[in-house]
């Protein structure tokens, strides 16, 4: 499955048949807004998904945020230097956010555990153009102007009702 899409001749031999929301990118770089920051994800990301909900749109200051699940041994920092600010969830569980130390743009968030997944701010990536997300979770607290394709995108109002969700239709628009 690995080298299958990591061939760009078979990808592009599949033509029309690859789903519209496939996740085709071999290389994810990204980093933050300085430069200082960068970083590589090898291996395959575990889903994507963008969240409307009031904590997302604070810490990117913006309408939503977009989450790309990884597994914590697939992110490499290539350069600069995390440093991480811990909130606490309703349920006390720490939520660990990692940023750059020098121009503060958050890159990604997990827990404290050892090898938790990260969920990396899909924003920062060099490369957005071929990100589709797989859902929109929190669609209740969405900014009322922003329009949501309900007919391509599974909705939740609040949070899914298992994290195994996104993973599983994270898998099913994968290229075949
Ligand atoms: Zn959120
Ligand atoms: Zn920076």
């Amino acid at each position: 499955m690995l080298t299958h899409q990591n061939n760009p001749a078979q990808m592009q031999a599949k033509g029309p048949s690859i789903k519209p929301l496939a996740y085709q990118v071999n290389s994810l770089v990204g980093g933050c807004q300085c430069g200082t920051l960068r970083y590589r994800i090898v291996g395959q990301p575990l889903t994507l998904y963008v969240c409307h909900c009031k904590d997302c749109q604070k810490q990117s200051s913006s309408a939503f945020g977009m989450s790309l699940w990884v597994n914590a041994k697939d992110f490499n920092l290539i350069s600069g230097e995390l440093s991480y600010y811990l909130t606490y969830g309703e349920s006390g569980t720490a939520k660990k956010c990692g940023y750059c130390n020098l121009c503060g743009s958050r890159i990604f968030h997990t827990s404290d555990q050892p090898n938790a997944v990260l969920s990396v701010k899909a924003g920062s990536l060099d490369d957005t153009s071929k990100l589709r997300p797989v859902a929109h979770i929190w669609t209740r607290s969405a900014q009322p102007w922003v329009v949501i394709d309900r007919q391509q995108y599974p909705c939740f109002e609040t949070e899914p009702p298992s994290d195994r969700l996104l993973t599983d239709l994270w898998q099913q628009v994968q290229p075949r």
